[in-house]
């Protein structure tokens, strides 16, 4: 039989013994005592060790403007930060606001005051609304649907395509329904996909009816910087694109530097219309004097330009680069033309996105528990954790050493023939 002959096109005897000699190297690999982990989207410890000129920093207490960075105060957060920040992710100054650690933080804290209070153009608060529901692209992020989840939003699933949202299907589903109230959309190297919006499908969300007044497009810009090639991918400018189709308070923006300086102890960033960020810091307000100051001061002294975070995203590339590299070098070789799983292609991010036969991905996920290799659990990237084809996987390279992963990917490789020939033969 031919090593690349689609495994469905092999007669019941040959496929047997596929599948015993895929069994036969899972044993040895169940024997092995393996103890790995790809769930894991996280920088690696030398990722973080790029950044410990931190620890000496900042070495003046006053930001540039004259600002005792000590004391309570200027909530929208250092400026000369935001303004690096500011032109790295394409806004003017005042729209963008530097906060504490995490955006995902930021993200609860919008939808929290949406919810209590009503947006810039609500009609009522959102919690006031009989039924509130959101668009959200699948695969996704898996915290934004547990998010929407706890709040008692409805999740309702559209297709990622190669151009960004299925923008038929959002289209669709907002024009006419003022239930759905926002959406949530990763731009650049979504996770787990690594699809980037394109600028037409960027202009049609911006510019398209929504039967709510006060319809937000909660555009994560996670992984903005993080390109995995020489190609700097620029994300399409919403903010823009929404002022100028007349939606202008209609984004939402999130960033931080968690991948790009330490995801325990960076700044967070969101950003929007003026308006919507001077009725972030109008709600913000009333439990902050102000977000921590030397932290961003002592980013503003590291980075020093905006091509200082540029030129420091190159050494994330250097390190990050060959371990995707690695994970599609395995499962070209490994699964390559058997007809058993297609792989996103990345060219940016922290994710690879697996999707094997469909009704395999919960199989292929525990045969890699028993084997000692952590996969995301099964249904994470969709809403209430329902893949309703069993078939997606994300992979997650960073964290573990180049060593790590090749061993695991050569786990999950088996684990996926395993399963696969196991489906086939019934
Ligand atoms: N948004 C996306 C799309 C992510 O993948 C992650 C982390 O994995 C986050 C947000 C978390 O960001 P932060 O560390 O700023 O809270």
């Amino acid at each position: 039989m031919s090593e690349t002959q689609p495994l469905s096109e092999l007669s019941p005897t040959d496929l047997a013994a596929f599948r015993d000699a895929q069994q036969t190297a899972y044993d040895a690999l169940v024997a092995s005592g393996l103890k790995l982990d790809l769930t894991r989207g996280k920088p690696s410890a030398e990722q973080l060790d790029l950044s410990d000129g931190l620890l000496s920093l900042p070495a003046t207490t006053t930001t540039p403007d004259g600002v005792d960075a000590r004391n309570y105060g200027g909530l929208a957060g250092v400026t000369e930060l935001r303004a690096m920040f500011a032109e790295l992710l394409g806004l003017e100054l005042d729209q963008l606001s530097a906060q504490g650690t995490s955006s995902l933080t930021l993200m609860k804290d919008v939808l929290s005051y949406l919810w209590l209070k009503g947006g810039v153009d609500s009609e009522r608060p959102w919690g006031a609304e009989e039924k509130v529901r959101f668009v959200c692209p699948v695969p996704g992020y898996d915290r934004h649907f547990t998010l929407l989840e706890w709040f008692g939003i409805e999740m309702v699933p559209v297709p990622m395509t190669d151009d960004g949202p299925d923008v038929d299907a959002v289209t669709a589903l907002v024009a006419d329904d003022p239930s759905f109230k926002g959406m949530w959309l990763v731009p650049t190297y979504a996770n787990p996909t690594g699809q980037v919006t394109t600028q037409e499908v960027a202009e049609r969300l911006a510019s398209m009816p929504t039967a709510a007044p006060d319809f937000k497009i909660f555009w994560d810009n996670a992984y903005a910087l993080h390109h995995l090639t020489a190609e700097e991918t620029k994300t399409a400018d919403i903010v823009s694109l929404a002022a100028v189709s007349g939606h202008p308070h209609r984004p939402v923006l999130f960033a931080s530097t968690s991948k790009i300086t330490y995801a325990g102890a960076g700044v967070a960033f969101v950003g929007g219309s003026r308006e919507t960020v001077t009725w972030f810091h109008a709600n913000l307000g009333l439990g902050s004097i102000g977000p921590d100051k030397v932290n961003h001061l002592r980013h503003l002294e590291f980075f020093g330009t905006p091509q200082g975070v540029r030129d420091h995203m190159d050494k994330h590339r250097e390190l990050l680069a060959p371990k995707f590299a690695e994970v599609e070098r395995i499962l070209d070789e490994r699964l390559g033309g058997l007809g058993v799983a297609t792989w996103t292609h990345p060219r940016g991010g922290y994710f690879v996105s697996l999707d094997v036969l469909p009704g395999t991905a919960s199989r292929v996920i525990e045969l890699a528990k028993t084997a000692g290799v952590a996969l995301t659990p099964a249904g994470s990237a969709y809403p209430y954790r329902r893949d309703p084809d069993d078939t997606n996987i994300r992979l997650a390279p960073s964290f573990p050493t180049l060593a790590e992963v090749t061993g695991s990917m050569e786990a999950v490789a088996t684990c996926v023939l395993l399963a696969a020939a196991e489906k086939l033969l019934g």
